[in-house]
């Protein structure tokens, strides 16, 4: 069987570091700057990370949270580890808006129909942004 994550397409890669990459979002979506961090090996889950995994975590996920509220001057940054599909642990950092719409905001974020997909190069601008502030 196919795995998304270790066969994640190149061109969404932001960094890798710490055993994990962070990547755009691989689905359209209406939220610019939706980042994910994902573990690089197969770990079902938060609890299946190894001590020095989930030490790495925290400061990585903050860091990134911090470069999408400054680069893309967000109000706000949601963290979802839902973990019901794939087999690596992934957290996604969603960023929200003043423009954000209450049907995208938290959880909703993931139910917006392709339709409402923001233009992919706007998407694109907004992940080189946050990566740029990553430095
Ligand atoms: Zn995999």
């Amino acid at each position: 069987m196919k795995c998304p994550a270790c066969e994640l397409d190149p061109s969404k890669l932001v960094l890798r570091r710490d055993g994990f990459l962070l990547h755009a979002i691989a689905q359209p979506t209406p939220v610019k700057g939706w980042l994910v961090l994902t573990s690089e090996r197969h770990a079902r889950a938060w609890y299946d990370l190894t001590p020095e995994e989930s030490a790495a975590l925290g400061p990585f996920a903050r860091e990134v949270m911090r470069a999408q509220l400054s680069a893309l001057h967000a109000e706000h940054v949601y963290a979802f580890a839902i973990g019901d599909v794939l087999q690596h642990f992934h957290l996604h950092l969603v960023p929200r808006f003043a423009e954000t719409p209450a049907h995208h905001r938290g959880r909703a974020a993931f139910d917006a129909p392709a339709s409402e997909a923001a233009p992919q190069a706007e998407v694109d601008a907004a992940v080189r942004s946050v990566m740029a502030a990553l430095g």
